[in-house]
């Protein structure tokens, strides 16, 4: 089987991103998690440290790889031989914006397919910009996030407000 790539910026990966991949490397095989690298979106997270989180939010899962890419996802798939871009999708907001990006994805190589997979109800509301939103002001996101990326994002806003003081 040729593969499955799973690109987003994870910046960080949550509970939400993990459970897709759970469900979809059974189905599809070999599944790479694929941080983008993009020059117009600065993260709280470094790309490194996105990786790393993600490494270890998945370690042990047969079949999955996390991977960094700058450029197009396409150009990565053409270069792995990878055929299937999986994207997750939550509310109506995100089918808009998936849509374009899997019909540009089609025009720029034919022979990738992308996938679209419903979030579970759990982690319907789940992203990594309202995780952080809740980290910054002190919340709980131990049910939205693996325990390491709570750890560093509670490091991280601890770091932040030690900058700013
Ligand atoms: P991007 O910045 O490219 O939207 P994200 O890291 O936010 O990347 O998300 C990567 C992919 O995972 C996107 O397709 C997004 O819709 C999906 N996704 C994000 N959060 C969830 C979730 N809670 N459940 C299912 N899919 C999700």
């Amino acid at each position: 089987m040729a593969g499955a790539v799973y690109p987003g910026s994870f910046d960080p990966i949550t509970n939400g991103h993990c459970d897709i991949i759970r469900r979809i490397q059974p189905i599809l095989g070999e599944i790479t998690l694929l941080v983008a690298r993009s020059p117009n979106k600065t993260g709280l997270f470094s790309v490194e440290e996105r990786i790393a989180l993600a490494q270890e939010a998945l370690k042990g899962l047969p079949g999955v790889k996390v991977a960094a890419h700058d450029g197009l996802t396409v150009d990565y798939l053409k270069q792995s031989g990878a055929k299937v871009i999986v994207r997750g999708l939550r509310a109506v907001s995100d089918f808009e914006y998936e849509l374009v990006m899997a019909n540009m994805n089609k025009k720029l190589a034919p022979a990738v397919e992308t996938m679209l997979v419903f979030a579970s109800p759990e982690y319907y509301y789940v992203s990594s910009n309202t995780v952080k939103e809740v980290a910054m002001h002190g919340g709980d996101v131990k049910d939205l996030v693996p325990p390491g990326v709570a750890k560093a994002l509670a490091q991280k806003f601890q770091e932040n407000a030690r900058a700013k003081r």
